[in-house]
């Protein structure tokens, strides 16, 4: 049943749902694993785990983590992590060490003159580690605890015990079957999809994060069981794939959408997009389930992306989904101004919970020492606090100590009339889909075919980097280091 706020205020979107047990208020399941944030890409690199404690740290200050059900994930195994990659790349990525690859990097000027050393540098290369995505303490535990994150949560959905479950840890959406990419090595989204396909017929992915969404795009591309919808920056962009007439192949022609974006999408252009665009979706393709990555990246002020989202128009596409009432898969992704990837998903995490009605009760509420007022703000869908709760993190939040964050002013180079002509392209696209594709129920999809590079092409080939080199080593560059008198 549509709620009665999201009725009123024309949001539309509404499928049945018995396991809602009201109209507004969502069991969720979130995945937490509290050794995340220890794990280091190494000096200077953008990706920081440490993003997800802090969001983590946001949520449990304002007291999220009673209203939902928190669970540590099971490590994925290496046989799960097959279910998607190749053999040899999950022998690659679970035997290689820091020490590997500083031997392969000592030996790299002698040309490999021991045997093993250049063993270890062609695996280096053909797996694509070495650079955006390198080799660190625990990298494998890191992938184990990103994918059983997303794993779990896809359990949780098959057997019913939460309407949405929620991963931060995962969204690493460019890892590919048998290669790393874009700073993801496992694709913990393909495979908590093939989890939720033992038990639904059909899986909508949504992804904006700033970049397109390729490892999930190529993975599902020839299949109608997965429809992929990825809004992104597209051109002169990593990873340079997910042009508007990327459409899907063979029986997934038309299940794969890419919706390329300009620089500077604000709030205004980007939900006069994704909710049409979103809504037709649902309607023809009418999901068992829905994933959502979450890429922080598209925010106001990231590090690597151009957008100019703010945190409420970021989770303004969250909300929407959610009006549908399809059980939802919620994964983080790219986000590489730690301190806004924090708000952001903590955020995101209280409209999980609850919110129809969130902007139009306009309340404010001021929470007291156990936080005891914005549970119940929230269990009835107002607004949190924007004055930031006092927690572990809070010098990363100066100067303002806010919850949101204002825009940028920047030019929106996505005119009108372009973002009109996506539209009108995507729609004719989705009207030439049948609507809700009668499938068979197996439960795992098509292989992809994608051709294994020959070992020789690897010489000649040209890897797409998402980072610069640039060194991005501390939330307090630009002088933002707050003075101490702040932080009290
Ligand atoms: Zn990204």
């Amino acid at each position: 049943m549509a709620s009665p706020s999201a009725a009123a205020s024309g949001d539309g979107a509404s499928l049945p749902s018995a396991s809602c047990w009201d109209g507004r208020r969502r069991r969720v399941s979130y995945f937490y694993e509290p050794t995340i944030g220890d794990y280091y890409y190494g000096q200077g690199h953008p990706m920081k785990p440490h993003r997800i404690r802090m969001a983590h740290n946001l949520v449990v200050h304002y007291a999220l983590h009673r209203l939902m059900e928190i669970s540590r994930p099971f490590p994925a195994s290496a046989a799960d992590i097959v279910r998607f990659h190749s053999e040899e790349y999950v022998d690659f990525l679970a035997s290689v060490s820091p020490a590997t690859a500083a031997l392969v990097s000592a030996q790299g000027q002698l040309a490999y003159d021991s045997a093993s050393a250049s063993a270890s540098a062609r695996q280096l290369k053909r797996f694509n580690v070495g650079e955006d995505c390198p080799v660190f303490e625990g990298l494998f535990e890191f992938c184990q605890a990103s994918a059983g994150g997303s794993i779990g949560a896809a359990v949780k959905i098959n057997r019913g015990d939460a309407d949405i479950a929620i991963n931060w840890a995962g969204g690493l959406h460019h890892a590919k079957k048998c290669e790393a990419s874009g700073f993801c090595y496992v694709n913990d989204i393909v495979l908590g999809i093939l989890e939720l396909l033992k038990y639904h017929r059909r899986v909508l992915y949504v992804d904006i994060d700033i970049h397109h969404g390729d490892g999930v795009e190529e993975a599902f591309f020839t299949t109608d069981r997965v429809m992929t919808v990825s809004f992104h920056k597209y051109g002169d962009f990593f990873p340079g794939t997910g042009h508007i007439k990327d459409v899907g192949f063979g029986q997934g022609k038309y299940y794969a959408l890419n919706v390329p974006l300009n620089d500077g999408m604000d709030d205004d252009s980007f939900r006069a997009l994704f909710r049409p665009v979103i809504q037709k979706v649902m309607e023809v393709y009418q999901p068992d389930a829905v994933v959502l990555q979450c890429g922080a990246d598209s925010l106001a002020g990231d590090r690597l992306g151009c957008f100019n989202l703010s945190v409420k128009g970021h989770a303004d596409c969250l909300r929407y989904l959610r009006s549908f009432n399809v059980p939802m898969m919620v994964l983080g992704g790219g986000g590489y101004t730690m301190r806004n990837v924090a708000r952001c998903w903590c955020y995101e995490v209280v409209f999980c919970i609850c919110f129809d009605s969130l902007e139009s009760t306009g309340n404010k509420l001021f929470i007291d020492a156990q936080c005891n007022l914005l549970q119940t703000a929230v269990a009835i869908g107002v607004e949190p606090d924007n004055k930031l709760p006092y927690n572990e993190y809070y010098e990363y939040f100066g100067p303002d100590y806010n919850l949101h964050i204002q825009p940028k002013s920047m030019e929106n180079k996505n005119s009108s009339k372009e973002l009109e002509n996506i539209r009108i392209m995507l729609m004719d696209y989705l009207s030439k889909i049948e609507h809700a594709p009668s499938v068979q129920f197996q439960s795992r999809v098509p292989e992809t075919g994608v051709p294994e590079e020959a070992e020789g092409d690897m010489d000649h080939r040209r890897q797409a980097k998402l980072w610069s080199g640039e060194h991005y080593d501390s939330e307090f560059e630009e002088g933002q280091q707050p003075e101490p008198e702040n932080i009290s």
